[in-house]
């Protein structure tokens, strides 16, 4: 049995997280990925919960030994997703969402040709940089090696199936919600779901 797979990928700041968050809470048969990443953990941030923390060495580690289904380099930091944990998810039948950067979803699109991919857009330049400041968690040159990042990574939004633009949260939200229901309808995931309906039409 195989859960659909959905990535999430827009510029830091352009509300990702926030449209994550808000689609697993509408949606309670959707599952995130934890990445594992090299990244400082941010105030109120908890191993475990946003991600798993870890030292260059042990991803490093973690990286020869194969562990990561697809892992990149963002912004000066490392990430990755585990390969042996996405495995039992899909296994298990499990909708799965990564929010990972165009890198990894361009890896993630080449082992798993059935990915759905969705970017996400901001309204606008200057709506990227309110939102990046208004988040209060990064310093003003963390803000401005993103903001420049951010430009390079738009160019990457034609690689992706999908794309949401994060203007009013909840319409956004509207729009994530609606890919995923589509991305459930596909032949592949129904016929998973429920065999006996095509049994029924294909019995001699
Ligand atoms: P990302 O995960 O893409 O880096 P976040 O989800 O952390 O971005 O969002 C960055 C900031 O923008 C946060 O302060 C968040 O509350 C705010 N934000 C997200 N979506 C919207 C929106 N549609 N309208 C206004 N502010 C938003
Ligand atoms: P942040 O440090 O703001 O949480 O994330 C920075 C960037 O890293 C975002 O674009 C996010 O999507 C990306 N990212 C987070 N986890 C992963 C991962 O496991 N793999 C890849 N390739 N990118 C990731």
């Amino acid at each position: 049995m195989s859960g659909t797979l959905l990535t999430i990928t827009a510029p830091s700041g352009a509300g990702k997280t926030t449209l994550v968050r808000g689609l697993l809470l509408r949606d309670p048969g959707l599952h995130l990925s934890i990445s594992y990443t090299t990244r400082a953990p941010r105030e109120g941030e908890k191993n475990g919960r946003e991600y798993h923390f870890v030292d260059l060495e042990s991803f490093r580690k973690m990286c020869e030994a194969g562990k990561f289904v697809e892992w990149a380099e963002v912004h000066g930091n490392y990430y990755g997703t585990s390969r042996a944990w996405l495995a039992g998810q899909l296994e298990q039948g499990r909708d799965t969402v990564l929010e990972i950067d165009w890198q990894g979803a361009r890896l993630v699109r080449e082992a798993f040709p059935d990915v759905v991919s969705i970017f996400v857009l901001p309204p606008s330049p200057a709506e990227l940089e309110n939102r990046l400041r208004g988040r209060g968690t990064d310093s003003e040159e963390v803000i401005a090696r993103r903001l420049l990042a951010a430009q390079g990574e738009m160019r990457h939004a034609r690689e992706f199936a999908y794309v949401i633009i994060n203007e009013r949260l909840p319409a956004a939200i509207d729009d994530l919600a609606a890919v995923v229901r589509a991305a459930r309808l596909r032949y592949a995931s129904q016929y998973v779901r429920y065999p006996h309906y095509f049994a029924f039409f294909t019995q001699d």
